[in-house]
């Protein structure tokens, strides 16, 4: 497949796309140079301008439309305004750090190349939503970040811009980084707030929800980095500019992580709404050896794959990739070419999901075990037309049916790698197996 013109892109005069979180300016992670380019300013302008009440900047976020860049997408502004209102309990964010999805890596990219920014995008939302504390959540995998954010917060806390009468404006609050142990399921947001607060990290049942009860009983709000990064350019330029960034619905610049046997893999910026072969021929190079593309996986493993020959047209954001049998997720997209086996790729899918599940609920503990055990079968030359169906029900019993949605996130590649690539499957099952379909 060749690269389109650009047409049906939602993304508008990509190739002139200035970035935003991730600009290329040298060293900006440090404070002086995050300075220099205007770093905190903003902050200060919020909490200082007598006429931006907390609600107001709630209010801009709702307005922007800024979806969370987590996977779920859900606005960020109306999860804010979730909030209860001040009482005797503290109040805290919870800054998702955890990028455990496999193909994401884009939110390591803010912390290491621009984490002030993500300091400042919490010390506003904190504004708008009176949080005391926030604590960064970062996987522990990600060593040589947490010590690069460390630093850095050390110098925002000694220039008075975290911590107590920030920037002598009366407005308290700290950010405390919190390294995680490596479990992919400490991302979930309620099995992160369990993990954070010493326990187990065990998804907990909703309700009540996170804004009510969330950590030590206390009102938390969980949000993304990539998500809170985006922030302080709302605050700066107004919910309609960031409205009018990318595709309707689904607005702002993003961060597409592309990977797999593509030429130039990497963390790329520009809007939402980017046509998928756009991505793929003019942003990452092409596919190595000019090779076709048999699927594509637009948002982290748990999404569901696209077939090749059905990504024409398709462009980057919730409503598009809806309507093509798929999900944006975290925009972590891996791209496999004509030579690819889906039964191998599929079957270390499942054996990542087999060894993540917390084991709480039955069809997930249990389900997630049989998914990899029928999926390793068939690759291995053993499996039977019927094992399909078999594992088909079995995404019937997990979906819709845990505490949290990681079953779901389990099922769904299966299902619909096995719907879609049904070939390489048949494939693979020894004929003396095969019965009847
Ligand atoms: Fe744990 Fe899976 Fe149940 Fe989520 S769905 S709580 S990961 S067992």
């Amino acid at each position: 497949m060749e690269a389109t013109n650009g047409a049906q892109s939602k993304a508008g005069d990509w190739r002139n796309y200035q970035r935003i979180l991730l600009p290329p300016v040298k060293d900006l992670h440090r404070l002086d140079v995050y300075e220099d380019e205007g770093g905190y300013e903003v902050l200060r302008d919020v909490l200082t301008d007598a006429d931006t009440t907390p609600g107001d900047v709630t209010e801009t976020v709702k307005e922007a439309n800024l979806r969370g860049r987590g996977g779920a997408g859900f606005s960020a502004g109306m999860k804010w305004s979730f909030m209860p209102e001040p009482d005797d309990r503290p109040r805290y964010l919870a800054c998702n750090a955890d990028e455990s999805e496999p193909g994401t890596f884009k939110d390591r990219q803010i912390m290491e190349y621009n984490p002030h920014l993500l300091y400042e995008g919490i010390l506003i939302a904190g504004y708008a939503m009176s949080i005391d504390v926030c604590y960064i959540y970062v996987r522990g995998e990600y060593a040589d970040w947490i010590q690069h954010m460390e630093r850095e917060l050390e110098k925002a806390y000694a220039a008075g811009y975290v911590g107590q009468n920030i920037m002598d404006t009366g407005f308290d609050m700290e950010i405390v980084i919190h390294k995680g142990a490596g479990a992919y399921i400490c991302g979930e947001e309620t099995s992160l707030l369990n993990s954070l607060e010493g326990k187990r990290g065990y998804p907990r049942y909703k309700p009540p929800f996170p804004a009510q009860k969330g950590a030590w009983d206390s009102p938390t709000t969980i949000n993304n980095v990539e998500t809170l990064a985006h922030v302080p350019h709302i605050m700066k330029n107004g919910a309609e500019w960031f409205g009018n960034i990318g595709a309707e619905g689904h607005p702002g610049p993003t961060i597409y992580g592309i990977a797999g046997h593509v030429n130039r893999p990497g963390a790329y910026e520009y809007p939402t709404g980017m046509l998928i072969t756009d991505l793929i021929y003019e942003v990452a190079g092409g596919m190595q050896q000019d090779k076709g593309v048999k699927a594509v996986i637009p948002g982290g493993s748990s999404v569901p794959p696209l077939r090749g020959d059905s990504i024409e047209g398709v462009t980057m954001d919730a409503e598009s990739l809806r309507e093509a049998g798929s999900m944006m997720g975290t925009a972590g997209m891996l791209i496999l070419n004509e030579d690819t086996d889906m039964v191998s790729w599929l079957r270390r899918v499942t054996h990542f999901y087999q060894h993540e599940s917390c084991g709480q609920c039955t069809p997930c503990r249990e389900g997630t075990g049989w998914l990899e055990q029928l999926v390793t079968r068939i690759d291995e030359g053993e499996g039977r037309l019927r094992d399909l169906d078999l594992l088909l029900d079995l995404c019937d019993q997990m979906e819709g049916r845990t505490i949290c949605a990681f079953a779901d996130a389990a099922a769904w590649p299966v299902r619909n790698t096995i719907q879609r690539f049904r070939e390489d499957f048949e494939a693979k099952c020894k004929p003396s197996h095969v019965t009847a379909a």
